[in-house]
């Protein structure tokens, strides 16, 4: 069970990026190169997962904590984030695979599980394809999945617009896939955590005289970032870092946010006598339990019961009192973008 928040204890928070590949696999930069991508990007922490490959050195680069995971990558479908993992996984199949994650003592996310089939474009979608094989988590976000899902390579217009406006193209979290997740948190009173994926390769295409980076680490690292609140601040240490974050996003104490939409950091929180809980912790529910939401002016903000939405507030903050259990999740636009998205709390 996820520990309740003491009252008044003091948090730190820190920025992240998750679904990144390297040279190890198809992405352009090595470590060195990646990591100073995240420091100018404002990042503290990254995770590396090339597709079937361990081999990056992880530790600090930069003062960027960089932990390796590995994205399993069968050629048709249902890609796997497994972290905290230390050897390469060797299963060919989705069941046997999250098992032998759990068996090295990792976890891991369905990776972009609800890419378009009908795509207009040579990106191949590759998704989950059984929904009834229940992964440890659920990347409920994919920076370059979306802008795939949305590129149409059908003329020079499309194409160019796609490239030069790439942000326009993504818009928020697939809803198809928190519809997923909402149902697997619904199963019992387990917490199903939910990451957001950058997915950043940048990957180099000819261009008329030299190749062009597409996509380049930094700018993909000021997109979909993870905030992870902490109740320590990060280790110098490095295993103690890692654990520090893996055990974080184990539990779901993160919120995914999308920093080109806003910079702005929401809070989500839910409070009673003896405490407060945030994303992935759970709380008892007494006679003033209340659920709290800060955020940028003029956000949509809608909040969630069991996947159920049951409030709907235009404003900067809003505040509920509740009277029933559950699990308890804040989505977050601004304009017609999708900004943020927490984990659940838990009410008992
Ligand atoms: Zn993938
Ligand atoms: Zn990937």
């Amino acid at each position: 069970m996820p520990t309740l928040s003491e009252k008044k204890l003091k948090s730190y928070s820190y920025l992240g990026g998750i679904h990144i590949h390297s040279t190890f696999s198809d992405g352009s930069g090595d470590i060195e190169k990646i990591s100073l991508a995240a420091k100018s990007a404002g990042l503290d922490w990254i995770i590396i997962t090339d597709h079937n490959s361990m081999d990056i050195q992880e530790g600090f680069y930069n003062g960027i904590l960089a932990i390796k995971g590995e994205e399993i990558s069968p050629e048709k479908s249902n890609h796997y984030l497994a972290l905290g993992i230390e050897k390469n996984i060797t299963a060919p199949d989705p069941s046997s695979y999250i098992e032998e994650v759990r068996s090295q003592q990792g976890f891991g996310f369905a990776a972009h599980p609800d890419e378009s089939e009908t795509r207009q474009n040579p990106y191949v979608p590759i998704r989950w394809t059984d929904k009834n094989i229940l992964p440890d988590g659920v990347e409920i976000w994919n920076w370059f999945s979306e802008w795939a899902d949305n590129f149409s390579s059908k003329n020079i217009f499309s194409k160019a617009y796609a490239y030069l406006f790439k942000h326009n193209l993504v818009k928020g979290a697939n809803p198809q896939t928190i519809n997923w997740w909402d149902k697997l948190n619904n199963i019992n009173n387990n917490i199903i955590p939910a990451i957001g994926g950058i997915d950043a390769h940048a990957l180099k295409i000819p261009g008329y005289i030299l190749p062009v980076t597409v996509f380049p680490y930094k700018s993909m690292f000021k997109t979909i970032t993870n905030v992870i609140t902490l109740k320590e601040p990060l280790s110098g240490d490095f295993q103690t870092a890692k654990s520090q974050i893996l055990n974080a996003i184990k539990s779901g104490n993160n919120f995914v946010i999308n920093r080109k939409v806003s910079k702005n950091i929401p809070v989500f929180k839910i409070k009673n006598k003896t405490g407060e809980a945030h994303s992935g912790e759970s709380i008892e529910l007494d006679n003033n339990t209340i659920l709290t939401v800060k955020a940028a002016p003029k956000c949509s903000i809608k909040v969630f019961h069991n996947g159920e939405e049951i409030m709907h507030n235009i404003s900067d903050k809003l505040k509920i009192i509740l009277d029933r259990a559950g699990k308890y999740r804040v989505e977050i636009k601004i304009g017609n973008k999708g900004f943020a998205y927490s984990n659940p709390v838990l009410v008992y």
